[in-house]
């Protein structure tokens, strides 16, 4: 019998990752929905023609999501599906809100009507502007409900808050997980977070923009690392009902990482420093204690590893080559 899988955001960066990694296995069915908002159907490419992957391309935040017949009997779900970066959640507020709060819901009750489990993505902004650093699970957070940052921080709160509630309700066997920069080369090239911007214009010897004085921190984690940290939240009962963060916990100053980037790039590009978007984190590093215990997992990749292969990739991808000139193919 095939285990059948709903990822919710699908087409995304993180949902691509993890559709790819379960359909390894002959005995999964992967079921993709995406509204196509901010995700691509490219990322899907390699695996869309595969006998054990179905795509639906539909907004989770339609109450008619969980009657759809394909969803009926759905073992697990991953609801991945949302905006991550400031600059398509800016864009797209009341849909990210959405997304993450009825969204959520809806997700939830397709959980409890097929007895299903789920893995809900929340996010390291749930910590806000932390005043602690790093982060444990307990810590609750230095949100501002007004900003442009708040669509995001706080739907995916609340997101949290409905899982809460049908877990104590329902026994939704519902795990959270908090996730924190999260990067390869399948970010989109104008997804305008911070690697794959520094990268992109380091290959090709443009300028490096770096917001305000770049001593703000930040913790990346390899795409790798943290879908393998998904697959254990889901396999492992004893996060039912637990919120986990699942980061890399080394942290690194963002002008540092405009230097490494630079540095592995061998590129000409200069530093651009340009004004720090308002309510932008100053510091941010989980404690992953909780993942250790609980799921076994910690990273493996640490960030130079990992930037290797992202600025590999990007530069395939943008067909340049080493100097950052456009390759000729012959
Ligand atoms: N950042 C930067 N230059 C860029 C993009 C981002 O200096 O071109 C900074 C941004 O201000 C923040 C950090 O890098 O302090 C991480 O930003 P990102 O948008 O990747 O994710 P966030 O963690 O803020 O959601």
């Amino acid at each position: 019998m095939q285990k059948k899988i709903l990822i919710t955001g699908a087409a995304g960066f993180l949902g691509s990752h993890l559709a790819k990694k379960l359909v390894e296995k002959e005995n999964n069915f992967v079921i993709g929905v995406d509204n196509l908002s901010t995700g691509l159907l490219n990322n899907l490419k390699d695996i869309i023609d595969k006998n054990n992957v179905s795509f639906i391309q539909a907004d989770v935040s339609k109450k008619e999501i969980i009657d759809y017949k394909q969803l009926q009997d759905v073992q697990e779900i991953y609801h991945l599906a949302s905006p991550a970066s400031p600059k398509f959640y800016q864009a797209y507020p009341l849909r990210t809100i959405a997304v993450n709060t009825v969204g959520t819901q809806n997700m939830l009750e397709l959980a409890k009507r097929n007895n299903a489990r789920m893995v809900y993505s929340s996010t390291s902004e749930a910590y806000g502007d932390p005043e602690i650093n790093p982060q444990p699970e307990n810590y609750r957070g230095s949100v501002n409900t007004w900003g442009p940052r708040a669509c995001y921080d706080e739907s995916k709160r609340l997101g949290e808050v409905f899982c809460y509630e049908y877990n104590q309700r329902y026994q939704i066997q519902v795990k959270v997980a908090r996730i924190f920069n999260t990067y390869s080369a399948g970010l989109r090239n104008d997804d305008g977070r911070v690697i794959s911007n520094f990268v992109t214009q380091a290959i090709q010897n443009k300028n490096i923009t770096v917001y305000g004085d770049g001593t703000q921190t930040r913790s990346f984690c390899y795409v790798d690392d943290t879908v393998r940290g998904l697959l254990l939240m889901m396999e492992k009962d004893q996060a039912i009902g637990e919120i986990i963060n699942i980061g890399n916990p080394q942290e690194y100053k963002i002008i540092e990482l405009a230097h490494l980037i630079k540095k592995l790039t061998l590129s000409y590009s200069q530093i651009f420093f340009q004004p720090l978007p308002e309510d932008d984190p100053k510091v941010r590093r989980p404690v992953i204690d909780k993942a250790k215990e609980l799921l076994g997992w910690e990273p493996i990749i640490n960030l130079e590893e990992g930037l290797r292969e992202t600025i590999r990739v990007y530069r395939g991808k943008m067909g340049l080559d080493m100097n950052g000139e456009l390759k000729i193919e012959n």
